[in-house]
């Protein structure tokens, strides 16, 4: 049976073949594929229409039909930039193996709001992650040297602080158990620096970093990723690589050195689980977990609905056999609180 990733590779191969706005739609298929939460060969085998997949009009369907019905021989090397995705039905069925694991799960640390480029209120990501009876979320939004992205500045940073004090006192009102983490998603530039006062994070729960810039370099970075988990700033280094699906790359690292200098640092580097990042990918996991590094999970969300992408970065550490103990994500709000004052203590004390 053809599975989602298979057709996402020959939705991508076909995207190479065609031109102009049939080569966009190819290609923007392929990345849906990996968002899907069945395989399309079940819906084909239940009689159901493939327009029900997210992305898929009537075009598409006819040819992914032609697919299911007398599957193509698929060359066995898929392009790098295409490599280590997982679709999101594999890891639902790799995870209904392992229930206990999703189980562990206590919150989501990378979302974005309207506060940035999201689409939700704060209000409507913490529905949606009360839903999913999470106990935190990290409100990520982006830093103001991201202009595109519409980053928040200091200003608007300690308004949106505000505005999430008023609702975790309304959600502890509420449910007694829910917090909601004042974050943001620190951009970071080659030296590993941020573009906000050190004086504005230190008023935050959490704080995020991530390259967003100078990601096609070609060279090894490692300097980089040094520089950045050294950021006393910062306590999770955000989408690594810095990959996307079908388009970039990421970048070169000696990777064993920035994961045995975080493990050092107490730092954790993050697996964003948006279905065309999955940055960290299980490969890079696997040499993750032999230096004791910690591992953040965040669905890098920028829509309420985007929540359930948390499923593939949980399908991932479980790929790369991750201690749970590793994962910041199955600590308790408490817990994770500890773990951010020490990395800050540490700063202080140097
Ligand atoms: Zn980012």
């Amino acid at each position: 049976m053809l599975s989602n990733s298979n057709i996402a590779e020959l939705l991508a191969q076909q995207a190479e073949r065609e031109t102009g706005i049939l080569s966009r739609a190819f290609r923007r298929a392929a990345r849906s594929a990996f968002l899907w939460p069945e395989n399309a060969a079940n819906l084909v085998e239940q009689n159901r229409p493939l327009t029900e997949l997210r992305g898929i009009g009537p075009f598409i369907a006819k040819q992914l039909l032609r697919w299911i019905d007398k599957p193509p021989q698929l060359s066995k090397t898929i392009p790098d930039i295409r490599r280590n995705f997982i679709s999101l039905a594999e890891a639902r069925r790799q995870l209904a193996i392992k229930p206990g694991w999703s189980k562990k799960l206590r919150g989501d640390l990378q979302m974005h709001t309207r506060w940035s480029d999201g689409s939700g209120t704060i209000g409507e990501m913490v529905d949606a992650a009360r839903e999913r009876s999470y106990e935190y979320i990290a409100i990520t939004d982006h830093s103001k040297g991201l202009k595109f992205a519409g980053g928040v500045d200091e200003r608007a940073l300690r308004k949106q602080s505000t505005e999430i004090a008023k609702l975790n006192s309304s959600a502890s009102q509420l449910a007694g158990k829910f917090t909601i983490l004042r974050s943001l998603e620190l951009n970071l530039n080659v030296r590993g620096e941020g573009d906000m006062s050190s004086a504005s994070l230190s008023a935050l729960d959490l704080v995020l970093g991530s390259f967003h810039s100078s990601l096609r370099m070609i060279d090894d970075q490692t300097d980089r990723y040094l520089a950045a988990l050294r950021n006393p700033n910062i306590q999770i280094l955000g989408h690594p690589r810095g990959r996307i699906y079908n388009y970039r790359l990421g970048l070169k690292a000696d990777w064993p050195r920035v994961f045995a200098e975080a493990a050092r640092l107490g730092k954790a580097l993050e697996i964003d689980c948006y279905p065309d990042r999955q940055d960290l990918s299980v490969d890079l996991l696997k040499v993750a977990r032999e230096h004791g590094v910690l591992i953040s999970l965040g669905t890098d969300a920028h829509h309420p609905w985007q929540l359930e992408f948390i499923d593939l970065g949980l399908a991932a550490a479980l790929r790369a056999r991750l201690p749970a103990q590793r994962i910041v994500n199955f600590m308790s709000t408490p817990d994770l609180k500890r773990w951010i004052q020490q990395l800050r203590d540490r700063r202080m004390r140097k």
